[in-house]
């Protein structure tokens, strides 16, 4: 072969005995075939075979057994990002003439996405209180196909009982899909619960570094596997193999981020309780919190997010006190080694549940930081909070 040639066509060398740990990364588009026959029934590869980079590579493969296993699913598909499982995973399903019923405390993308998207396709759309399952079981409809929800709800922290809801959904035929980010599937089985779609955003806690985005859709059934699958690939979506990779590797570290990020938590929320400057701490697994017998009850464990809210006295200083904070980052997401606040806005959100506290909240995400220090950052901000609340209190 001239060089010109040498420089396109790549040897294979020997992989026998090369056993790494790790899970290489296999970027490929095209996939090529030992000879005519075998390009022409490539069809007949099935499932698990490879014919095109979109439709699966062995390392972006290797992570969806991984999270089968983990989820207790059937099969589980990547795509780009949490928000993306959570829209292809209902979109697969649904059609026009057909309704879904949304928890009011999904994470509020989803939200848009019921409204805008699906609504103008001609599904109808009604949200349910997610801790009042009459008010499901009124929202049901012989045309309903899905009910969405997520445990505990986005910022609030509403806990569902899963096993009840999925009764509720399949006594009319509907499926019950559960965005299962927070608990990640270390401390919740939606799946083993009787749900029947469970979504994960890899972003958060499971890629663990805040430097990649990706999603996963998994399912009980594995008749389910085939409209997602399709309509993922009709659609054209697929996952890079370098981002299933560095989730490859985060997901390796999981158990015992989750777990330190977990006491870590539980320990500063326990001190938040009954403190002057903050009104509620939502965090489902403290003792006596709303939920937490559900909690108690279905999930393994925590995450270490949780949300703190402001009586109106104190609402209008969380911004400017917010700056007080040195190890704490500002910012969203959440579930990687850094820890984070974010201020979030709840009432925009909501459309058949109250939201009466001030519309400030501060969702925080402990990370991997030594905890004293954390703790002290988080005191400065709380000294901040009463330092503004009593000059405007003497101003008045
Ligand atoms: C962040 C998040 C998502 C979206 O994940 P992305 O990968 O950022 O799209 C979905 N659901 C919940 C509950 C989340 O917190």
């Amino acid at each position: 072969m001239s060089d010109l040639t040498e420089c396109v066509v790549t040897p294979r060398v020997a992989t026998d005995g090369f056993d790494p740990v790790g899970v290489g990364v296999h970027r490929a588009s095209t996939i090529v075939f030992a000879d005519a026959a075998a390009y022409a029934s490539r069809g007949d590869r099935g499932d698990k075979g490879y014919s095109y980079g979109l439709y699966g590579t062995p390392t972006t493969r290797t992570l969806e057994e991984k999270l089968s296993r983990l989820e207790q699913a059937s099969r589980t598909f990547l795509v780009p990002s949490g928000q993306a499982a959570n829209a292809l995973a209902v979109m697969a399903l649904v059609g026009a003439g057909q309704h879904i019923v949304l928890a009011d405390t999904v994470y509020p993308p989803m939200r848009e996405f019921a409204l805008s998207d699906l609504a103008r396709m001609g599904v109808s759309v009604d949200f349910f209180n997610p801790t009042d399952l009459d008010d499901l079981r009124q929202k049901m409809r012989s045309e309903t196909r899905i009910v969405w929800c997520e445990s505990p709800g986005s910022t609030t922290m509403e806990v569902m009982d899963i096993p009840a809801a999925a009764e509720i959904a399949h006594q009319v035929g509907a499926l019950l899909g559960v965005d299962n980010t927070w608990a990640t599937p270390l401390n919740l089985k939606p799946l083993a619960l009787g749900a029947d779609l469970v979504t994960e955003a890899l972003t958060k806690y499971i890629a663990g570094h805040s430097d990649v985005l990706l999603g996963s859709i998994s399912v009980r059934d594995p008749e389910l596997a085939g409209p997602i699958k399709g309509a993922i690939g009709r659609m054209g979506i697929g996952a890079s193999p370098d981002d299933a990779s560095l989730v490859l590797r985060g997901l390796e570290t999981l158990g015992v981020r989750l777990r330190h990020s977990e006491a870590v938590a539980r320990r500063f929320c326990e001190r938040l309780v009954g403190h002057p400057m903050i009104d509620q701490v939502l965090f489902p697994a403290l003792p006596g919190a709303p939920g937490y017998a559900l909690f108690q009850r279905d999930f393994l464990g925590a995450s270490g997010v949780f949300t703190l809210t402001f009586s109106e006295e104190v609402a209008p200083h969380v911004w400017p006190a917010l700056d007080s904070l040195g190890l704490f980052a500002i910012g969203a997401s959440w579930g990687g080694t850094r820890s984070l606040v974010a201020p979030m806005p709840v009432r925009g959100s909501r459309s058949v549940t109250q939201w009466t506290s001030p519309d400030i909240t501060l969702r925080v995400s402990i990370g991997l930081e030594e905890e004293t220090e954390l703790w002290e950052d988080l005191r400065r901000f709380l000294a901040a909070l009463e330092q503004y609340s009593s000059a405007s209190s003497a101003a008045q």
